[in-house]
């Protein structure tokens, strides 16, 4: 039976098979939740075990509000304690999860009712050809990261195997066709390593995306219009599948244990939100140099803290962190917060006015669901390249010379200039701006336009 003919008689079966780690985790429950409310069985297919607990324990959150979710363990073959290269522990378990996925086959083939499609990330995409084409199912990728990230992805198989290729080079930028060039400074530090583990990963799976049925991306149109359009009229590469943008994913609903009182009490736009994501932390003196940039900047602050890359290893209170004094002299006009919060929440609140942040791609798509101005601070990765997208839309400004997590401290003064500068153009002044076709305002409709059906 022909794959549509099998989606025209029977409720369609989708299974999800997300990587690791947070940020490869919550498009795919997002999109979990979007497909179950188009009436699509859907089979949530999670490594065992996650690096981290925020990871175990959104899965458990998320499946005990949605029951009708089913779900299927994974068991990932252990990940090395470490590689030449490097021993960051997501990236280690990518690997794992990359090097598990040969026995995803046994999996995919017992689920019942039998599956339509299939989407997953592109991490996982070099074990799955064989397995989809046995099994004769579409398959789909999920990516991730933005259209523009993904377009390097896509081309850094053909830029590594060019002779005159050099990341972190004397020449100024990066070529991928089609699109605005990229400057050295924002290729991610690794890929001037062939070896490393991390080119390694994108390298051998990026070769397998032509094979693929589509790329659904997070992202829209207004977002990224010339890459989405590079991508799709053959100018990156022409044997790509379709790149459908569907972003911004929308928040599932979900229980919420983090209390918002302090929030409420706030004037509507004056606090300024600031957090890095899930995996990220800062030198010791970047964080005070944070803390006291945040008092300067003189407006109210609601900063989420980590202590360590993974969560299993933050030890220690909020004052152990910032210094009790700092955390007692600023109780009354400041939130800091150690633990998980429900982000997409604390964005949607009226009393934020704008947000710091490392432009992890699923960070940027929530404030721009609810029209909140970055400061970007990008750190590793695929962020500088997002930071790029952010600025280009005019959703923030971002301060390029304060470079890569690490590379230097940045001081106090700078960091609470550029606060009052993105805060000064908070909620409140931005709804002021009629004849300015502020992207929060424009991607209301279309979010309004998604969810007219399940949303009053
Ligand atoms: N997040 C959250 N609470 C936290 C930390 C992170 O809800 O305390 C969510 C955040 O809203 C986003 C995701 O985790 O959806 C992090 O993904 P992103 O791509 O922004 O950054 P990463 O963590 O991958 O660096
Ligand atoms: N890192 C992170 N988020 C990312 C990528 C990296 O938090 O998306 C952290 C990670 O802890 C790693 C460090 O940044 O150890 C340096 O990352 P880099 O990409 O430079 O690779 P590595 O140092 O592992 O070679």
């Amino acid at each position: 039976m022909s794959n549509l003919r099998l989606l025209q008689t029977t409720t369609p079966h989708i299974a999800l098979i997300p990587s690791a780690g947070i940020g490869h985790l919550i498009p795919y429950l997002r999109l979990a939740e979007t497909l179950a409310l188009e009436k699509c069985i859907v089979t949530i297919i999670t490594p065992k075990p996650t690096v981290s607990f925020a990871e175990s324990n959104l899965i458990s959150r998320f499946l005990s509000t949605h029951p009708d979710m089913k779900q299927l363990e994974f068991q990932i073959l252990p990940p090395s304690q470490s590689n030449s290269t490097t021993n960051d522990p997501f990236f280690l378990q990518y690997d794992a999860v990359n090097r598990s996925a040969h026995l995803l086959g046994p999996l995919l083939s017992s689920v019942s009712p039998p599956l339509s499609a299939i989407v997953s990330d592109l991490l996982v995409s070099t074990s799955l050809v064989s397995i989809v084409a046995d099994l004769n199912l579409p398959n789909y990728i999920l990516a991730t990261t933005s259209a523009r990230f993904l377009s390097l992805m896509v081309y850094l198989p053909t830029l590594l195997a060019e002779p005159n290729t050099k990341f972190g080079g004397d020449s100024d930028s990066v070529t991928v066709p089609g699109l605005a060039s990229i400057p050295q400074s924002s290729i991610p530090p690794p890929f001037a390593n062939p070896n490393h583990l991390f080119t390694e990963l994108i390298r051998s799976n990026s070769r397998m995306i032509p094979q693929a049925k589509g790329v659904l991306v997070n992202t829209f149109d207004l977002f990224e219009p010339e890459t989405l359009s590079a991508l799709n009229s053959g100018s990156v590469l022409t044997s790509l599948p379709p790149f459908i943008p569907i972003g911004p994913l929308v928040p599932y609903e979900s229980e919420d244990c983090l209390s918002l009182i302090w929030l409420d009490e706030q004037p509507e736009g004056s606090v300024v939100y600031v957090a890095f994501g899930s995996r990220t932390t800062m030198s010791k003196d970047q964080i005070r140099e944070l803390g006291e940039g945040l008092e300067k900047s003189g407006y109210r602050f609601f900063w989420v803290i980590k202590g360590s890359i993974v969560d299993k290893d933050d030890k220690g209170d909020i004052g152990e962190v910032v210094g009790k004094l700092y955390a007692e002299r600023n109780k009354n006009k400041a939130m800091m917060i150690k633990e998980w919060v429900n982000q997409e929440k604390v964005l949607a609140h009226p009393a934020i006015g704008g947000f710091v942040n490392h432009c992890g791609w699923n960070s940027v798509t929530e404030a721009a669901l609810h029209g909140i101005p970055m400061l970007a601070w990008p750190l590793h990765g695929d962020q500088r390249v997002n930071a790029e997208v952010v600025e280009k839309a005019g959703l923030g400004i971002w301060e390029r010379g304060w470079g890569w997590n690490g590379e230097k401290l940045v001081k106090a003064e700078e960091i609470g200039k550029k606060v009052k500068e993105i805060m000064s153009n908070a909620k409140g002044n931005i709804a002021d701006k009629n004849d300015e076709e502020e992207i929060g305002a424009v991607l209301g409709k279309s979010y309004m336009g998604r969810n007219k059906k399940k949303a009053m």
